[in-house]
């Protein structure tokens, strides 16, 4: 199980490269890709494609050639096999037959936006593609809700700002978002927000729709508690149609015991307060 670079070649690996030249075999996802690859790092090597749709198909071939003590390395388009990748169904038949299965370790997108998006680390859960259509991907972020560590997802361009709002109306508003994008290459960016902030940004600049991505979401904490969340949003909406944001914040989070800052976010996602501001201004008028 070979990791290659998702983006910038210099993460390529001095034992990935050695090994991808010493196998008998390189199974590829997409052999003109990994070709590409081989190509930049002077490396030739026999290819067989191996991806979801042939997988049945070719696994039979590949676990023969091991048996017989060939040596196969499996390689994706990009980074990790196996991680939203092709590859389990060969590595476990693998195992079940006793064959030696190692890993040559590289670049993986979700570890690479977690190490560098500033959300907590210590616990997370990697969730890979949302599914596509809009109410099964409520669901499954429905069942993801409770997760008390960093949620990782993976999502293309096309779909995100979906994703995002959903993310906002099944998770709550109170929750740290960060957007990772073309993680290692040139127009790398990190954007951090609350779901409906990303999804306004990305709606408003196409260019941060661009490219590859990656989706950490906080984890539910104290004041992301899915209930305390819609308590503490009802209070702070009634609240600031009389009062500006900050002295609504203050109020809401004395009465509902959610963190200001939290609650002040939610705020200026929901643009509330901007009501009492023209109620005052229509006062002092008056
Ligand atoms: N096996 C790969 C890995 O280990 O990261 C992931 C393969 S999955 C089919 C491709 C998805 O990974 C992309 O749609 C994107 O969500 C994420 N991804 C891959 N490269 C990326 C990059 N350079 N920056 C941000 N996300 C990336």
């Amino acid at each position: 199980m070979v990791a290659t670079p998702i983006g910038n070649l210099g993460d390529m690996t001095d034992r990935a490269r050695k090994v991808l030249s010493e196998v008998d075999l390189i199974a590829a996802e997409d052999t003109r890709q990994t070709l590409r690859l081989l190509t930049h790092f002077g490396i030739s090597a026999k290819l067989v494609a191996y991806h979801d749709y042939n997988e049945t198909g070719t696994a039979p071939r590949l676990l023969a050639e091991l048996e017989e003590g060939r040596t196969i390395a499996l390689v994706s388009d990009a980074g990790t096999p196996l991680i939203s990748d092709p590859g389990f169904s060969l590595v476990a038949a693998a195992r079940e037959r006793g064959l030696t299965v190692v890993p040559v370790p590289g670049p993986s997108a979700a570890i690479c936006a977690l190490s560098a998006a500033g959300l907590p680390s210590d616990r997370f859960l990697f969730v890979g593609f949302p599914p596509r259509t809009r109410s099964q991907r409520r669901s499954w972020l429905g069942e993801l809700a409770g997760e008390r560590g960093t949620l990782i997802l993976y999502e293309s361009g096309k779909r995100i700002v979906g994703t995002l709002r959903d993310l906002g109306e099944t998770l709550g508003e109170t929750r740290r978002l960060v957007l990772a994008r073309e993680l290692t290459k040139h127009f790398e960016t990190f954007l951090t927000g609350t779901a409906s902030a990303l999804a306004q940004r990305l709606e408003d600049d196409a260019e941060q729709r661009l490219g590859e991505l990656v989706v950490l979401v906080e984890g539910r904490g104290e004041e992301t508690d899915d209930s305390g969340r819609a308590e503490a949003e009802r209070v702070l909406r009634i609240l600031a149609e009389t009062l500006p944001l900050a002295r609504a914040v203050a109020i809401a989070a004395r009465l509902t015991g959610t963190k200001k800052n939290a609650l002040y976010r939610l705020g200026l996602d929901l643009a509330l307060g901007q009501g009492a501001e023209d109620a005052s201004a229509e006062g002092d008028d008056g």
